[in-house]
């Protein structure tokens, strides 16, 4: 079978149904088919700031996100990335072949580098892209479902693997991003020209933890246009665009289907029908996170066998890697 790879930071207690739609429910999908292994990246969520204790229950409210969301930890390997020591250690290696250019032209650091200044932005925002490719070159993943931001990522780490390949020998798979376009990039509901971020936060949020109340009255204050149309086009209405991508993903609705409904009625009418079908997938999921998180004791044995499968895997690759970098072999 192939193998797939994807995560998450835990920068946020709850994920955001820019996450669901774009990742988690992707991965649910492709369990049987591939080879799975889905971690919450804990070590990249430490590179703006953060505090001890949230890190830790946030990291476990993740990984239940991640099994209320659909992923079997039965049938893929689930767990926390900190947990398998692997990661940094190619990392560093990975990092000795990465051009300073080459990591300074990530989008993704140059848009939070922006929103903190250059003061606040930390070394590890820097390099977590190197990081990012050691996750995923560890487990010789050949696709690497995740949202359009995350493509330029991908490639970076196709670039890195293919260099290290070329000057040390055949040893990592180069991986594919899978985007499913439908999904890709779900827009903030304030402003409906970003897309929904944890790291961006406020209002324009769909948080998949919120109160449903809440959710609601987000939604229903969702940013649209001064027009009454209920069409698809990105650059004029983004905002109206962005409510029908959501209802078209969450009810299998083909888009052009929903315009036609649409004809002639108004955006609350719009709002409406969206609220109603985030909570349908909302309210359930908040209650799966609630049973995992009844028994934390349980969950984390789940993770720690998820750990060690990994393990497995992450030690045998970083073995060969240092020793085709001609690290000396300790006897
Ligand atoms: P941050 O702002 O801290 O980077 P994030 O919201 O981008 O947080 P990540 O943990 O970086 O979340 O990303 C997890 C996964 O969710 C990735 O596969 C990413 O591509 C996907 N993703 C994030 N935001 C969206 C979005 N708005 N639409 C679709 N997919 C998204
Ligand atoms: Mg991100």
């Amino acid at each position: 079978r192939p193998r797939v790879l994807s995560g998450m930071q835990p920068t946020n207690a709850s994920l955001h149904l820019g996450n669901y739609l774009g990742a988690l429910r992707q991965w649910a999908t492709m369990q049987d088919e591939y080879d799975a292994f889905y971690c919450v990246v804990d070590l990249h969520a430490i590179t703006a700031g953060h505090d001890p204790a949230q890190l830790r229950e946030r990291t476990r409210v993740t990984a239940a996100q991640y099994i209320a969301g659909g992923v079997d930890p039965e049938r893929s390997t689930l767990f926390v990335q900190s947990h398998v020591p692997e990661h940094p250690q190619l990392a560093w290696v990975l990092s000795c072949i990465t051009g300073f250019g080459e990591a300074s032209r990530m989008t993704q650091f140059k848009d939070k580098a922006a929103r903190q200044g250059t003061e606040a932005t930390t070394v590890g925002l820097f390099t977590y892209p190197v990081l990012q490719a050691a996750d995923i070159l560890l487990y010789d993943a050949d696709m690497v479902p995740v949202g359009e931001d995350q493509r330029q990522h991908i490639e970076l780490t196709r670039d890195i693997g293919g260099r290290f390949n070329s000057r040390f020998g055949e040893t990592f798979v180069l991986p594919k991003a899978f985007i499913p376009e439908a999904t890709a990039k779900i827009q903030d509901l304030q402003d409906p020209t970003v897309k929904m971020s944890k790291s961006i936060g406020g209002a324009g949020l769909i948080e998949m933890l919120e109160e449903p109340k809440v959710i609601e009255k987000r939604i229903k204050s969702a940013v649209t246009d001064s027009g009454r149309e209920i069409t698809v086009d990105p650059e004029s209405k983004p905002g109206v665009t962005n409510l029908i991508t959501i209802l078209s993903a969450l009810t299998m609705r083909p888009v052009g289907q929903i315009v036609q409904d649409f004809e002639g009625r108004g955006y609350g009418d719009l709002k409406k029908e969206v609220a109603s079908a985030v909570l349908d997938t909302v309210i359930p999921f908040q209650k799966r996170v609630r049973e995992l998180l009844d028994d934390p004791a349980q969950l984390d044995a789940l993770l720690a066998t998820g750990a060690e499968k990994a393990h497995d895997v992450a030690s045998a690759t970083l073995r060969k890697v240092y020793d085709r970098v001609g690290f000396l072999q300790p006897m």
